[in-house]
Parts: structure tokens; C-alpha cells; sequence
């Protein structure tokens, strides 16, 4: 009774919102309200390109026009929304809005995705780190929460591995060559490690054009894995 009590005092005051459109939402169990909750579909995979999870691909084709196979460190890449509507407010909320509780949520659309993908289980769960810089500001790695979540869902470990240097700016607006140079040499190991014979999955919030993932799995494969995945929660369009 008191937290039925306190509930409706709570609601009265602060009225539960949908966090993408703001139109008040009836059973305060969900953070979107039932209509952004059906634009929430996860992305068919099989209508990407599977290197660079690109929508401008034939389905049924290697790869699209732009991926080229060779100077990938990477060949599995996918998110499990475009990044728009509810999907990007979601990110949007968690990345710069300080509502880190979201990941919970994402991370479990991630294992939704991650099970239509049908790719393997894998052996450790790798988050992309965020640089010391963009964690005093935030006070946490939106995609270390995310690969908690998603840890947590599928029972497999988490590895923080990776480290990012600071000064690492914000990429947005940068074309792609741009983004390429800035993040070569941003990221290493922590320390030497072996993954020999072992499958990693790369959890991220968003992907752009892909380069952080391909950096991050080029220092992954100094450790000699046996594969490298990358999901992330969404997929940034044109
Ligand atoms: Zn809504
Ligand atoms: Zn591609």
C-alpha cells in the first residue's frame, strides 16, 4: 500500500514520460510508451551487408560495393537498430542525458540481435573503451554498461582489455579518412595478452563508419583470437 502511495505522489509530481516523444505513459514499467515501443524492431540482418552492415547491399552478396575484405580486421559487424527514433533517443539519453540505468534495457535488445545473428557464443565479451577525458565527464562508459548487460543476459565474461588515450575528440563530423587517422593509434592492450584460439565479441553503442571497431579489432589481433565479432546497439545512417 505505502508504495502504491508513494508511487502516485511520484507520478503526480514527476509524471512518468516517454523518453522519446514525451507523451505521458500509462503502466510506468517501460521507459517509451507502447507506440515508440513498436518502432522498436531489431534490423534484418540478412539485408546488410555483413562487413560493414550497410543497407546499401544486395542480399545474398559477399559484401556492398565499399567493403573491401582484405583490409578488414573485422568481417562480422552488426547493431540492432538504425540510429533514429526511439532506438537513438535511447542512446542519445544514456551517452550524454547521465541515464546509465538504460543499458539494462539495450543491452538486452543486443542479445535479441545477437540471437537472429546465430553467430557463436563467444568466449569473452570485450567493451570499446571510452578515453579518460569522456569518462570524468560522464562518470562512466556507456558501452561498458552495455557489455555488462549484455554479460550479464548471456553468462559469458566480460574482458576489459582495450585502452583508449585521452585527447581522443569527439569523431562527428569528420569524413572517413579523417576518422581513420585520428583512431589508429588510439587504442592498445592493457597489457600483453594471448586470446589464442578464442572467439571476442566487441560491444559499442553506436557504429559510424566502422573504424573504431576495425582499430579495436587490429589490437585485439596481436592477441592471435580465433575470430572477432562486433555488435552494436545502433548503426548510424546517411
Ligand atoms: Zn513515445
Ligand atoms: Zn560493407
Amino acid at each position: 500500500m505505502l508504495n502504491i502511495l508513494m508511487r502516485s505522489f511520484r507520478d503526480l509530481i514527476f509524471p512518468p514520460l516517454c523518453l522519446h516523444c514525451s507523451s505521458l505513459i500509462e503502466h510506468d514499467s517501460s521507459y517509451l510508451c507502447s507506440e515508440c515501443m513498436e518502432k522498436l524492431q531489431l534490423i534484418d540482418h540478412t539485408e546488410r551487408c555483413p562487413l560493414c552492415f550497410s543497407s546499401d547491399y544486395l542480399p545474398g552478396a559477399k559484401h556492398c560495393s565499399i567493403c573491401k575484405p582484405n583490409e578488414l580486421y573485422l568481417h562480422h559487424i552488426a547493431a540492432a537498430f538504425d540510429y533514429v527514433g526511439p532506438a537513438a533517443s535511447i542512446i542519445r539519453k544514456l551517452k550524454y542525458g547521465n541515464q546509465p540505468y538504460l543499458a539494462k534495457g539495450a543491452g538486452a535488445f543486443l542479445v535479441a540481435q545477437f540471437v537472429q545473428l546465430e553467430w557463436p557464443i563467444p568466449d569473452f565479451i570485450v567493451p570499446i573503451p571510452i578515453s579518460t577525458t569522456h569518462w570524468l565527464e560522464r562518470g562512466y562508459n556507456q558501452s561498458q554498461l552495455l557489455a555488462e548487460s549484455f554479460s550479464l543476459l548471456l553468462d559469458r565474461p566480460l574482458l576489459n582489455v582495450l585502452h583508449r588515450k585521452s585527447g581522443d575528440y569527439s569523431q562527428a563530423g569528420m569524413n572517413r579518412q579523417q576518422r581513420n587517422a585520428l583512431v589508429t593509434s588510439s587504442f592498445y592492450l592493457k597489457k600483453e595478452l594471448t586470446f589464442y584460439d578464442k572467439t571476442i565479441l566487441l560491444i559499442d553503442d553506436v557504429m559510424t563508419t566502422g573504424s573504431t571497431l576495425q582499430r579495436c579489432a587490429e589490437v585485439l589481433r596481436e592477441g592471435c583470437p580465433k575470430d572477432i565479432f562486433a555488435l552494436t546497439c545502433c548503426r548510424a545512417i546517411k
